[in-house]
């Protein structure tokens, strides 16, 4: 069987390899196509696509953060975009602008919950785009003996209303994420909806396809973080929406999330079959 992989992160995001390091280890491994989906960012698609050398093919791609009515830091992909687009750049620099204030923010929340470190500190682990690993990495250095990992970070301050957490100024709108990858001629795919529970995730489903989504990711090792499930409740979800982009019509996609060899979920480790590219090449040729 042939696997594809259409979510992948590098260091212009939260990353931990070069966009040409990770086309590098797919080849290696045999994957015929990855998605290069970073982050907020664009910017590591031209070094993936010099990297890949005929061996492999490169799906340029994105993961914005979005919001919307009750939704919070909903991430949207956008994939087989045009990068060069002029409108998904206008948006992914808005969004990038967000994300730094973001960030600021959460560390003013840090200082005066008596964690004195400056976003200077967070940024001198990122490479491109600033996320919140960057803050718990800083934080780690800081105070090696309060915390033992960047999970326990995650879980005391800096997750999703935690109380060092701070939302974005605005938001990037789903609707506006949406919109501007068709625009750069894409298609928008709902990230991981089993990241919620299947209450949460059905209701974001139908919000994210009347704003104009084109499907779900629905093959995705969500046993690879015990805050998600499970084996045999990730096995669960992945049958779950598959059988809900059955039933809507739409389309599917599915890729690891890779963010490094040292992380724990590996590389192709979704098993996207490859039947999956070629439907998404199919609705992108119409
Ligand atoms: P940001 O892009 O700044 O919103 O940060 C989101 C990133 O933080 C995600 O891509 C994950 O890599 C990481 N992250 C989010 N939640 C957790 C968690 N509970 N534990 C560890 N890492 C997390
Ligand atoms: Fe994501
Ligand atoms: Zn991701």
């Amino acid at each position: 069987m042939k696997y594809v992989d259409l979510q992948t992160h590098t260091t212009v995001s939260d990353g931990s390899m070069t966009p040409t390091e990770v086309v590098e280890h797919a080849i290696d491994i045999g994957l015929k196509v990855i998605a290069i989906t970073d982050h907020d960012s664009i910017s590591g698609i031209d070094e993936a696509l010099q990297a890949a050398k005929n061996k492999i093919e490169i799906i340029p791609g994105i993961e914005f953060s979005c919001d919307g009515e009750e939704f919070i830091d909903i991430h949207v992909l956008g994939l087989c975009i045009d990068h060069t687009n002029k409108d998904i750049i206008t948006v992914v620099k808005e969004a990038s602008r967000q994300r730094l204030e973001q960030k600021e923010k959460i560390i003013k929340k840090l200082n005066n919950l008596g964690y004195a470190i400056t976003i200077n500190d967070a940024l001198e682990f990122a490479k491109g785009e600033v996320g919140r690993p960057h803050v718990a990495f800083a934080l780690l250095k800081k105070y090696p003996e309060k915390f033992r990992d960047k999970s326990e970070i995650f879980d005391k301050l800096l997750g999703n209303n935690k109380p060092a957490y701070a939302p974005r100024e605005k938001g990037i709108l789903m609707q506006e994420a949406i919109e501007a990858i068709h625009k750069a001629k894409g298609l928008a795919i709902l990230s991981h909806p089993g990241r919620y529970n299947d209450e949460v995730a059905l209701k974001l489903i139908d919000y994210f396809l009347e704003k104009g989504g084109d499907g779900i990711e629905t093959y995705y090792p969500y046993n690879t973080n015990p805050n998600y499930a499970s084996l045999e409740e990730s096995e669960r979800k992945v049958a779950l929406f598959k059988e809900v982009a059955k039933k809507k019509g739409i389309l599917e996609s599915g890729g690891s999330d890779f963010h490094g060899k040292t992380k724990k979920v590996k590389l192709g480790e979704a098993n996207v079959p490859f039947e999956v590219y070629l439907k998404l090449k199919e609705k992108i040729s119409r």
